[in-house]
């Protein structure tokens, strides 16, 4: 096979699998994907066992059919939604809402030690703060009181 020439393939110009419209083809179906979440997540989703009528058939005595409270949502007409799935959603949901911040790794330079054993002044100053906090037995510092 020679180096940059097309063999078959799609053709120039034609979408692939990725550019599809995907979010089209949900917006003619009715279906929010976000709205869907944000429900899970506030427990508002509608009952998928009596579509949200609170009501569901059951065969009663004599094998007569009956409406009885919905034994999915136990008339609540709202999905039953366990606190880990109500969790996943906000936490997928926040991500649009919200910039998740990335850790910070900070590292001396490696002349640091050195930098401060030669700064007298700043040494000091540390051992005063350090004393002040009663971090620090005096007695162990030349010129202290013990
Ligand atoms: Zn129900």
């Amino acid at each position: 096979m020679t180096k940059g020439v097309r063999y078959g393939g799609r053709q120039k110009g034609t979408k692939n699998k990725e550019q599809v419209d995907v979010a089209g083809k949900l917006r003619a179906m009715g279906f929010d994907p976000f709205e869907a979440m944000a429900q899970l997540a506030s427990g508002t989703a509608p009952c998928t066992g009596c579509f949200a009528t609170g009501k569901a058939k059951s065969l009663g005595k004599g094998g007569k059919v009956v409406s009885v409270t919905c034994p999915k949502c136990l008339g609540t007409k709202k999905e039953n939604v366990s606190h880990e799935l109500r969790g996943n959603m906000a936490k997928e949901l926040a991500k649009y809402v919200a910039p998740q911040l990335k850790a910070i790794e900070y590292s001396a330079p490696p002349d640091a030690t050195l930098r401060l054993k030669n700064n007298r002044r700043e040494l000091a100053r540390r051992f005063a703060f350090a004393l002040s906090l009663g971090l620090m037995d005096d007695t162990a510092v030349p010129g202290g009181s013990g």
